[in-house]
């Protein structure tokens, strides 16, 4: 199978201290894959590099092209989206201008597009005319999922998309991301919960100190793997 997504000999880092050292990894059309590693593991940087956010070196390969160079505009264009940790939203702007700001150009597949996001989040649908600062948390995080979306991605990059929501909301957003995973939509899926995340990934690439430490099945993950991933034992 061709990757959709290839990343090879990757390293990034803030002024002196390296943040990912080494780092490759491949994902395929419509794969979903979590990236586990504790807190300071590089998960962010991962995630910001894939976009140009930050500075990084080596081979970003998206859908058969070269990436490195590119603006972050221009590689979002390409078809990657993401939703960077925290929520990200207009709070003074109505739930569907939110959306409708980050759409395609064409109106008519731009309205095709909020109706679809309003039928994967029902709540967005019933707040569609109010201002976004007045949703709760998780349904501020829903939307920047939904803007995400908007862009109709390839590949869909979340940042701890359950940080700060409540269990029930975090197991609803969970079940937004198997759906859109099921549609076809390659997910890379940075996570602190393992066993959250490994509810809606069947593969893990886990992060120790900027390094891959495991990539593969979550089955064939040992537990002391994991344990040494987030404990350091
Ligand atoms: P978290 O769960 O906290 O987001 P993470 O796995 O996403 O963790 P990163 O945020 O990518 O980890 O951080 C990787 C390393 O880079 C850490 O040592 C962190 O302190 C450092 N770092 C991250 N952002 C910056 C920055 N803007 N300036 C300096 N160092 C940074």
């Amino acid at each position: 199978m061709s990757a959709l997504l290839t990343v090879r000999g990757l390293t990034a880092g803030y002024g002196g201290a390296t943040a990912l050292d080494d780092v490759s990894l491949s994902l395929a059309a419509g794969e979903t894959v979590a990236l586990l590693g504790a807190n300071g593991a590089g998960k962010s940087t991962l995630l910001k590099a894939l976009l140009g956010l930050v500075p990084a070196w080596g081979e970003l390969r998206f859908d058969g092209a070269d990436l490195g160079g590119l603006a972050t505009e221009t590689r979002v264009r390409r078809g990657i989206g993401y939703v960077p940790e925290g929520r990200r939203v207009f709070p003074g702007m109505s739930v569907r201008d939110n959306l409708e700001v980050a759409g395609l150009p064409a109106a008519r597949e731009r309205a095709q597009d909020v109706e679809r996001i309003f039928a994967l989040f029902p709540d967005l649908a019933l707040k569609s005319g109010e201002s976004a600062w007045r949703l709760s948390g998780g349904q501020q995080q829903m939307l920047s999922l939904g803007r995400a979306l908007m862009g109709r991605p390839r590949l869909l990059l979340l940042d701890e998309p359950s940080l700060g929501l409540s269990p029930r909301l975090a197991d609803e957003l969970f079940v937004a991301v198997r759906r859109i995973a099921g549609t076809g939509t390659a997910v890379l899926l940075a996570e602190q919960s393992a066993a959250r995340a490994l509810t809606v990934a069947p593969r893990a690439v886990l992060l120790r100190v900027g390094r891959v430490v495991g990539d593969g099945p979550v089955a064939s993950l040992s537990e002391e793997t994991l344990r040494e991933v987030f404990f350091g034992v």
